[in-house]
């Protein structure tokens, strides 16, 4: 097997940096990658830190990786936990090399910029090698959050495609996971979605979800062991490994999502916690100065927390808190994804 024009042969280990070039000052930008090689197939590749300050999922990848063993691993796992080293560097979602968001840059232009380069380079050995992706995120830096799944049903991408990144999606088992269909004219959220490794990896039928963990720009170790085992999880699912995955319990499944936002600036004090659920009418954050109350936020629909802002300087527009609006919950064994 040739990962990035390395070879690695079954039993063995491989790790090393891939280069893509230079900065100014004629240090070289390069991205690590790890692998770890059982048996031929399948190859799940675990993806990482698009955004350069999301830092608990390249740690839980790092802790796992070293913890398995070649002879008991049936496939190949690949891992390239740092994707956007400038960003990193920067301590920052993007970098100041091209201020793009390397994650709608996928698959990448191997004449671009750095991040449409860097995306290249990931994407075409993605494309050639991996038979199954997990990608992960956190929030921003100003959060708090309930780790999450999101899978996405992706126009282009076949059935058997859908379902498989979607038992994937269940099967890491942490309890909110959110479904979301693209191929619907009311997509929740604002903004450029296509471009993203997963959905980029969908459309070549390459089953991806993304996993959610927690903050940025610094380290749960709570979740990284909810991801670590989340991870073993879907190598369970996927026959990497031998044995049976941990199998969820009841599951929320999040259809429709929102960011809150400030109308006020001044100091907030948030009166709900990740992971709460919320009624239409309660109160979501006060907002003071120095001589009175500013603002009062209330719900105006039923609310699922994801996310809260955990810092309290809020100018009018913030971001507060990210919240789930339409969900149900559901039991894995229910759900055929067996
Ligand atoms: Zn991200």
């Amino acid at each position: 097997l040739e990962i990035f024009g390395f070879s690695l042969k079954p039993g063995e280990r491989l790790y090393n940096y891939v280069s893509i070039g230079e900065l100014a000052c004629f240090s070289e930008i390069k991205f690590p990658f790890l692998a770890i090689r059982g048996g031929d197939a399948p190859v799940l590749w675990l993806t990482g830190a698009v955004h350069g300050d999301e830092l608990n999922g390249l740690w839980a990848m790092r802790r796992l990786f070293w913890e398995l063993d070649p002879h008991k691993l049936r496939g190949t796992l690949i891992v390239t936990p740092l994707l956007n080293p400038m960003a990193f560097l920067a301590h920052n979602k993007i970098s100041n090399l091209d201020y793009l968001d390397m994650d709608q840059q996928f698959p990448g232009n191997p004449a671009g910029l750095y991040s449409e380069r860097m995306a290249s380079v990931i994407f075409s050995e993605m494309k050639r090698l991996a038979n199954y992706v997990i990608d992960f995120h956190t929030m921003n830096h100003d959060s708090r959050a309930v780790p999450y799944t999101v899978s996405k049903i992706v126009p282009g991408a076949s059935t058997e495609t859908v379902k498989k990144a979607y038992g994937m999606a269940r099967i890491f088992g942490v309890y909110p996971n959110c479904r979301l269909d693209l191929s619907k004219s009311t997509s929740e959220l604002p903004g450029t979605t296509s471009g993203s490794i997963d959905i980029t990896c969908m459309k070549n039928n390459i089953p991806c979800f993304m996993a959610e963990l927690g903050g940025g720009g610094r380290w749960d170790e709570e979740i990284i062991n909810i991801a670590r085992q989340g991870i073993i999880n879907v190598m369970t699912y996927l026959e990497l490994l031998d044995g049976k995955p941990q199998y969820p319990s009841k599951q929320l499944l999040i259809s429709n999502r929102c960011f809150l936002r400030c109308n006020h600036g001044g100091l907030a004090r948030m009166a709900v916690e990740p992971g709460n659920f919320i009624k239409k009418g309660d109160l979501l954050a006060t907002i003071y100065n120095f001589w009175e109350e500013v603002d009062h936020l209330y719900a105006q629909r039923d609310h699922f927390i994801i996310g809260a802002c955990f810092q309290p300087v809020v100018s009018t527009g913030d971001r507060i808190a990210f919240v789930g609006n339409e969900w149900h919950e559901s039991d894995w064994r229910s759900d055929g994804l067996e």
